[in-house]
């Protein structure tokens, strides 16, 4: 088996690094990040569903959600935004 360099860090950093480090995810990568990252989530068909932006304090400040969530009566535009509100101290996603 060849080893690739993705597959080398992986094998150094794990995969919660890679995960980072590629800025992509199929699971949710969560309200935390790393500051000032974003990150691209997919679908299960690995088709870009979320793009979320984090803060300085790597907290989720914004989605942009790619579909209308299989809702369009709610979601009447897709691209749309979700922004995280975390003023009470748990974050709730408009
Ligand atoms: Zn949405």
């Amino acid at each position: 088996m060849k080893l690739t360099l993705r597959m080398v860090l992986r094998l150094i950093f794990g995969d919660e690094y890679m995960r980072l480090l590629l800025h992509t995810s199929s699971d949710n990568p969560g309200v935390n990040g790393l500051p000032h990252s974003s990150v691209d989530i997919l679908n299960s068909e690995g088709n870009l569903a979320t793009r979320r932006w984090y803060d300085a304090d790597g907290r989720a400040v914004r989605d942009v959600d790619m579909t209308n969530h299989g809702n369009p009566k709610i979601h009447s535009e897709w691209p749309h935004e979700h922004f995280w509100d975390w003023s009470s101290g748990i974050p709730v996603r408009s």
